[in-house]
């Protein structure tokens, strides 16, 4: 029998854990809500700890570097893929290619799951039809619909008071209507520029190489003239001409424009249940301060692959349970510092208790963030100190 794996989401972690599971004799099925034909566009990041993983270790650089059009922040020093549609594209490509190790994954969209069994390892989609897998991967984001079934009680993401629109403006229109910014900050110069301006901030840096600049305005609910209530997605749209209202000293040439609440969880009091696990922003949703959501849920997806490296046909759920405990072991500390520092470095923030205050500075949780090098050394490495 072959290893069926089911992937609940076509997100960034949702395709980089196909990209990571693939193999010879599994099946990888990846069932997606969305018909996956919009997204918002909006510049993300992608740290050394993912931007490493997804070069070395599934061997996509030239695909970043191409299909993507990253490019390396010299400001910030952080390697910058460009926008999260490409990315997502490029790994979404790199999933269903027939050149990689394996079957080419399986993207089922407008396939929304709305039930699960954990134990006989099913989700049932809004049709009604059921998709059985040996491994089930919650890779469904920050409202997640299967963390109910891992969860005695279901969290929900909390709100932060600050909201973040998104914006990408192409370049060449920025030079020509807004010349005299251009000439304070070169919309095509590789750095990252941070504007503060009483309680908002704006974080602006080049994408697609230069050719868009990508915009994200923090501001506080109560500034911002929106609901903040009536908009809980990451992936809602926002006004122009209110975030206008609220920026009204900015040019006003976007693209497209995206309204992000930002909202993140508490660490989740378990991360699986029978054959069901959860990954990314489903299992640890955190605030964009460390630009660490996406890379978290590369690292999510990096330890899928390496603890299921050997299961070459379908697994008990006993040995399935086995491995989801190692990767909790590996994991669950890392992602859970990683939320709780980038909820503190929001302010004000959700934290209210000192207790959890994470002390160590900038510059070393930096290190700590960007020097990660894979849950397989961290493995390797336990099973040489188990032998010592
Ligand atoms: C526009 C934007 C910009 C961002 N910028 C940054 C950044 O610069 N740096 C950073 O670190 N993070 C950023 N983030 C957050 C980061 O993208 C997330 O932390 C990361 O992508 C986690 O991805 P995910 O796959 O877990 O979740 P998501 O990207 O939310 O994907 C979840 C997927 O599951 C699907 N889904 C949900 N429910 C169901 C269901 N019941 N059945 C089937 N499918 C379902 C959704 O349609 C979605 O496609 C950004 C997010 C957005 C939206």
């Amino acid at each position: 029998m072959p290893f069926r794996i089911v992937i609940v989401g076509g997100g960034i972690a949702g395709f980089t854990a196909a990209i990571a599971l693939r193999g010879p004799d599994r099946i990888i099925t990846v069932l997606e809500q969305s018909r996956l034909n919009k997204e918002i566009g909006a510049l993300i990041s992608l740290q050394p700890n993912a931007s490493r993983i997804a070069e070395s270790v599934w061997g996509l650089k030239s695909e970043l570097h191409g299909d993507a059009r990253a490019i390396v922040d010299e400001g910030f020093r952080i390697y910058n893929t460009d926008g999260r549609r490409d990315l997502h594209d490029t790994l979404k490509k790199a999933a269903t290619s027939p050149d990689r190790e394996g079957d080419p994954v399986v993207v089922r969209t407008a396939s929304k799951v709305v039930d699960c069994d954990t134990l006989k390892g099913t989700v049932t989609l809004e049709s009604g039809e059921v998709v059985t897998g040996d491994l089930i991967v919650g890779a469904d984001g920050i409202h997640s619909a299967m963390r109910k079934y891992v969860l005695d009680t279901e969290p929900s993401a909390l709100p932060t008071g600050h909201s973040a629109y998104r914006l990408m403006i192409p370049s060449e229109v920025l030079e020509k209507e807004a010349p005299e910014f251009c000439s304070k900050i070169n919309p095509r110069d590789p750095f990252t520029s941070m504007m503060v301006a009483q309680n908002c901030r704006l974080v602006m840096g080049p994408g697609r190489q230069g050719e868009v600049y990508g915009i994200v305005a923090l501001v506080p609910d109560e500034q911002m003239n929106e609901d903040p209530n009536a908009k809980q997605s990451w992936v809602a749209e926002g006004d122009l001409s209110k975030m206008l209202a609220t920026f009204s000293e900015y040019p006003s040439h976007s693209q497209d424009l995206g309204l992000w609440q930002l909202r993140d969880l508490d660490p989740l009091d378990k991360w699986h249940n029978g054959r069901l696990i959860l990954i990314g922003d489903a299992a640890h949703a955190m605030l964009p301060t460390q630009g660490q959501g996406a890379s978290q849920a590369i690292e999510d997806a990096e330890a899928l692959g390496s603890f299921f490296e050997n299961i070459t046909n379908s697994p008990s759920s006993e040995s399935i349970s086995k491995i989801f405990e190692e990767i909790v072991q590996a994991r669950y500390s890392r992602v859970s510092l990683i939320q709780a520092y980038s909820r503190q470095a929001a302010k004000p923030a959700t934290a209210t208790d000192d207790t959890k205050k994470v002390t160590m500075k900038p510059d070393e949780f930096m290190d700590y963030n960007c020097m990660y090098r894979g849950a397989k050394l961290w493995k390797q490495q336990q099973e040489v100190s188990t032998a010592a």
